[in-house]
C-alpha cells in the first residue's frame, strides 16, 4: 500500500440520493466516471496489492475504505471509495466487513509512508513504525496471500538478477524506470512499493 493523493469529487456523485442501493449504483454511469477517476488517482494500481487493474476487462470493482455495514452514511463519499481487484484471497473482496477504526489506515493518511517493509522471500511485514497498525492492515487484506507473496518474489528476484550483473548507476536508474515510475500514460508497474523498498536496501 502507498500514499494516493485524492483529486475532487466527480460532480456526478453530488447528483446521487444518498439512500440508493449500492448494487443499483454499480450499473450506473456515475459508477463508471467514479471508476476512471480513482484508476487515474491510483495510477492504474489496486490501492491495497497493488497490482495492475484494467477497466475494461471489469477485474476490479470500487470499494468502501470503511464498509457500508459499518457506516452507511458513507456509501458515495468519495473519500471512503476506492478501486481495489477482484481477487477473493486478499483486497477488498477477501476484506469484506473487517475494519477498525484505530488500526485501519486509509490509503490517502500519511500515516501508510513507511508502515511496511518486505522480506526477500517476498512477504510484506511491518516496518516497525506501528506494529499494531501494520500487522492489522496485512491481515485484514490478505496481503501475505501464498501466490501475492509468490508474485512479489518473481519482481525481487528479476531486480536481484540485474543487479548481480551490474550494480552500477545505469542498472539502478534502469530498475528505477522499469519497476517504480509511471509510464508515459502515468500508470505504474506491479508492486512499486516492493521495488522501492528493494533498491533502498542495496543502497543502504
Ligand atoms: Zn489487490
Amino acid at each position: 500500500m502507498r500514499l494516493i493523493q485524492r483529486g475532487p469529487t466527480p460532480n456526478c456523485l453530488n447528483n446521487v440520493n444518498p439512500r440508493e442501493n449500492w448494487h443499483n449504483f454499480t450499473n450506473s454511469q456515475c459508477y463508471d466516471l467514479l471508476c476512471a477517476a480513482l484508476f487515474a488517482e491510483q495510477q492504474g494500481i489496486c490501492v491495497y496489492c497493488e497490482q495492475k487493474i484494467h477497466l475494461d476487462n471489469k477485474n476490479c470493482h470500487i470499494e468502501h475504505l470503511q464498509p457500508r455495514s459499518r457506516d452507511q452514511s458513507r456509501s458515495f463519499d468519495y473519500l471512503n471509495l476506492a478501486l481495489s481487484c477482484n481477487h477473493a484471497t486478499h483486497c477488498g473482496h477477501y476484506k469484506d466487513n473487517q475494519w477498525h477504526k484505530n488500526f485501519f489506515i486509509p490509503p490517502y493518511d500519511p500515516e501508510i509512508n513507511g508502515l511496511f517493509r518486505y522480506n526477500l522471500d517476498g512477504k510484506m511485514i511491518s516496518s516497525g513504525k506501528d506494529d499494531e497498525k501494520a500487522n492489522f492492515m496485512i491481515e485484514c487484506l490478505g496481503l501475505n496471500d501464498e501466490k501475492l507473496q509468490k508474485k512479489r518474489y518473481k519482481i525481487i528476484k528479476v531486480m536481484l538478477d540485474y543487479l548481480k550483473i551490474k550494480m552500477d548507476s545505469e542498472i539502478i536508474a534502469f530498475l528505477q524506470k522499469n519497476f517504480i515510475e509511471p509510464d508515459n500514460d502515468n500508470l505504474l508497474p506491479n508492486f512499486p512499493s516492493l521495488a522501492r523498498s528493494v533498491l533502498r536496501s542495496i543502497q543502504a
